[in-house]
């Protein structure tokens, strides 16, 4: 988001807040099923807090053990930086085993990597009956014993994957888990707080087995700038995220301006966070000032995951390291005003909150920048957009 789009993104959040809406933003029925599952919800979202910032604090030695068991398993596991890395590698491996048709599963991971759309370029066939090919996202790598959780929301969908001769599985660095015993803690909390039910999933424990000399399971772990924000401590904890999106539920802001605005996979509080990280920071340094700090999405989130403070620490960062000039703070000042109108928003809870502390720290010299991937998927879209037209 350049400075033009951040100003279309503002148009449509004034758009978005003038639309007539009714906002729902209670979490009671989140509770209320939660209660019902657990005897302490709190403890459980402390465990779950836990397992998923030991994984991510060590997060290379982890995924090194992973590796050794699951290729000593006989998967083959192929490490990408970014995603046109990860195509390039993909359609190597397509051109070798002469797949031109696939059975591919939506995931939001596949949509970040445009796997579709670039499938469509490429002329590769998604035929949802193939039986030779599927490519399909887990839900978790497990490191001890070199496996993958996978989730599917239907028996056919399961059978398909499972009979599949060739199956390639897209993972991002961060979604792993160390034994199979913590699948079901995760598996609930999914469950409760993306559909406020708890329903068992069809799941399966997948160990890949070679069959003959041709290795059939091959496994993509892609970054995709999940680093960018893994080396940036105070915002680590956005790397536990298990994609519930119930931090969306309660948002203010994101329940009266909705994705539009967004035009990524990410969106909402979460997207405040990641996406400056994700994609670049010049072009999303702005999102932050979106919120109104009311505190709902931390207060919320299953992973106890404190996205507000993350959202603060984004805006202090931006201001320390000097991206954020005349300008941008006016257009930011500009985004806190309209987005603070809606009377809706406007009731004692967030009231309090409203002032978006700005740092104004004498610019500085960007001394310090993390390494982006030159053009991200989304940003390679609008180009090629803005140059068809
Ligand atoms: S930040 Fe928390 S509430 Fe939001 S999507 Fe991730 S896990 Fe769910």
């Amino acid at each position: 988001m350049n400075t033009d789009s951040y100003k279309d993104f503002l148009s449509l959040c004034k758009k978005a807040i003038n639309t007539e809406k009714n906002v729902n933003i209670s979490s009671e029925k989140i509770k209320n099923v939660s209660q019902g599952v657990f005897r302490n919800v709190d403890k459980v979202r402390t465990l779950a807090s836990n397992i998923k910032s030991k994984f991510i604090n060590d997060l290379s030695d982890n995924l090194v053990i992973f590796d050794k068991n699951f290729s000593e398993n006989g998967g083959e596991i192929h490490w990408c930086v970014a995603y046109d890395d990860f195509l390039e590698k993909l359609y190597k491996l397509f051109e070798k085993q002469k797949i031109k048709k696939v059975n591919l599963f939506y995931s939001k991971f596949m949509e970040e990597l445009g796997v579709e759309k670039s499938f469509e370029q490429k002329e590769i066939e998604i035929d949802r009956e193939n039986k030779d090919c599927i490519v399909f996202s887990p839900s978790a790598g497990i490191v001890n014993t070199g496996s993958l959780f996978l989730n599917f929301t239907s028996s056919i969908d399961m059978e398909q994957v499972l009979a599949s001769k060739l199956k390639i599985f897209i993972l991002p660095i961060n979604e792993f888990l160390f034994k199979p015993e913590e699948i079901e803690i995760f598996s609930h909390l999914y469950s409760i707080y993306k559909d406020e039910i708890d329903y068992p999933y069809l799941t399966s424990l997948y160990t890949p087995q070679p069959i003959g000399k041709e290795n059939n399971v091959h496994l993509f772990i892609v970054d995709n700038g999940r680093s960018n924000i893994l080396a940036y401590k105070e915002i680590r904890k956005a790397l536990n995220c298990i994609g519930c999106d119930a931090c969306k539920k309660v948002c203010p802001v994101f329940n009266i301006i909705g994705e539009k605005p967004y035009d990524n996979v990410f969106s909402g509080p979460y997207g405040n966070v990641v996406l400056p990280f994700v994609e670049n920071i010049e072009s999303y340094k702005h999102l932050p000032f979106s919120c109104t700090s009311c505190g709902n999405c931390s207060v919320i989130c299953p992973i106890s995951i404190p996205i507000s403070d993350l959202i603060t620490a984004n805006k202090h960062y931006f201001f320390e390291k000097g991206f954020m000039d005349v300008s941008d703070i006016r257009l930011a000042k500009s985004l806190g005003r309209v987005l603070s109108s809606r009377s809706k928003m406007n009731q004692k809870v967030w009231k309090k909150n409203l002032k978006i502390k700005i740092l104004l720290n004498n610019s500085k010299n960007i001394s310090e920048k993390f390494t982006f991937t030159k053009t991200t998927f989304n940003q390679q879209q609008t180009n090629s957009k803005k140059n068809d037209e």
